[in-house]
């Protein structure tokens, strides 16, 4: 679970997150939808500490991630987290991507890292593509690729950056397949997504943030079906 109170962000003088809160349950989808700059990615990036708060409480799986003695190794190696972009290593085959953070940071043998990123790779549908480099991959592909290379950490919850908005149309739907298969299957996912038919269908709640503050949440069927607020209707006319 992740539980965010009274997050604020600035960066220098200015604010871009205005006092967040809400709780992520376990084995909750929450999807987070908003205009460009609303402060979605440094929402999600506050919560592994990619970025610093500058003020507010942060708590995954019960530890408190803000604590100034917070073993922050400890928690980011129970956080997943998928970019938009796919980093994976371009010098390194698909299973090699897979094993090599099982290996350094989980101190974790060459066999049974290997064993994990097959089965990873069986579950995102890319068992067949072990031995491939990034190159030869579709964009599609290298990141089912790198879903796959966050599960191999064995993560407690998920968090996904527009996973699929630098892909070209025909292969958003494989990685979305990905995603709600994973969802289906009880992980716990944050994920900041501009497929609005994704958050209706998969998203036990949606969150529509704007300007830094979140301007309205619910089920998924009542904010996008029956929006309450006047901005969010307007970014709804825009995007659906
Ligand atoms: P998008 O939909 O375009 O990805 P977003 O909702 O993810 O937008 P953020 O990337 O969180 O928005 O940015 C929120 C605001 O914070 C923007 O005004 C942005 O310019 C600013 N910002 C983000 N990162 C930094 C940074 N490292 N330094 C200064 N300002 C930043
Ligand atoms: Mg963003």
């Amino acid at each position: 679970a992740i539980e965010i109170r009274e997050l604020h962000k600035y960066f220098g003088k200015l604010e871009v997150l205005k006092g967040i809160d809400f709780t992520v349950n376990r084995g909750e989808v929450v999807c987070v939808i908003g205009p460009s700059g609303s402060g979605k990615s440094t929402l999600l990036r506050c919560v592994n500490l990619l970025e610093e708060p500058t003020s507010g409480k942060i708590f995954v799986s019960g530890n408190e991630v803000t604590d100034p003695n917070a073993n922050i190794d400890k928690i980011r190696r129970s956080i997943g987290m998928v970019f938009q972009q796919f980093n994976l290593f371009p010098h390194l085959s698909v299973l090699n991507n897979l094993t090599i953070a099982q290996r350094r940071v989980l101190h974790r043998s060459k066999a049974a890292a290997e064993k994990v990123a097959l089965q990873n790779l069986e579950i995102v549908g890319l068992a067949d593509k072990v031995h491939a480099y990034p190159a030869q991959l579709s964009g599609g592909q290298q990141q089912r690729a790198a879903i796959a290379r966050s599960l191999s950490m064995g993560p407690d919850l998920m968090l996904f950056d527009e996973p699929t908005s630098a892909l070209d149309p025909e292969l958003v739907g494989d990685v979305l397949a990905v995603m709600r298969k994973l969802a289906t299957d009880g992980m716990t996912m944050m994920v900041v997504t501009h497929e609005m038919s994704f958050a209706r269908d998969v998203a036990d709640r949606v969150i529509f943030m704007d300007g830094g503050v979140v301007v309205e949440q619910g089920q998924p069927a009542d904010v996008l079906g029956n929006p309450q607020h006047e901005r969010t209707k307007t970014f709804l006319s825009r995007v659906l």
